[in-house]
């Protein structure tokens, strides 16, 4: 007979393994906690606000053209941030979070060392890994005011922020609740 694994076990799965099981296995979590919406009201009450925030976050990123800043960086040799080693910074809570705030996110293939989660528009999360979040690098330091900086600054730690107190709602969650979470 099967018996549900332990609370640590299933902690652990959220953290590990490559992007591609991860993805897997947040569709399942995703898919249960929509089952379960009675038992999951906190975590849902948390994401009309983290959309705004990443609407927000969005916003100023546009009102910047850090776009058209990173396109011309990422298209020089050597160039761009979203190399397919920073894909390992993304994890199951960060996935989950994503779909259910609609985000369509399938691992993209790349002929070069591109991050999988790198799309055709650019990145495939809405809200995006704690580390793709540090806009230090040496070209923006260069090209960005320093208010647009701070502007920047205090959207992305009120995403961020957003996106701490959901997880900590979601592994409250986990380790109280018998979930399946794939192996
Ligand atoms: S964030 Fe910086 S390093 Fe990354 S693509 Fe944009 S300009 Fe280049
Ligand atoms: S911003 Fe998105 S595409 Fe770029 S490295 Fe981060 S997760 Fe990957």
């Amino acid at each position: 007979m099967s018996s549900q694994p332990q609370p640590q076990v299933l902690l652990s799965r959220l953290y590990t393994g490559n992007p591609v099981l991860q993805l897997e296995r947040a569709r399942a979590l995703a898919c249960w906690l929509q089952e379960h919406n009675a038992r999951t009201a906190p975590l849902v009450h948390l994401l009309p606000e983290l959309q705004r925030a990443a609407g927000v976050l969005a916003e100023r990123m546009q009102h910047m053209q850090l776009g058209n800043i990173c396109r011309a960086c990422a298209t020089r040799p050597g160039g761009g941030c979203c190399s397919a080693s920073m894909a390992a910074n993304s994890d199951v809570p960060l996935m989950v979070l994503n779909l259910l705030l609609g985000a369509s996110i399938q691992a993209q293939e790349h002929p070069q060392d591109a991050c999988c989660f790198l799309g055709p528009n650019g990145c495939l999360f809405i809200v995006k890994p704690i580390f793709c979040l540090n806009y230090y690098c040496r070209q923006l330091q260069e090209q960005l005011l320093s208010t647009e900086k701070q502007a920047l600054n205090s959207a992305a730690n009120q995403v961020l922020a957003q996106q701490c107190a959901w997880e900590e709602q979601l592994l409250g969650l986990v380790r109280s609740q018998a979930i399946p979470i794939p192996n």
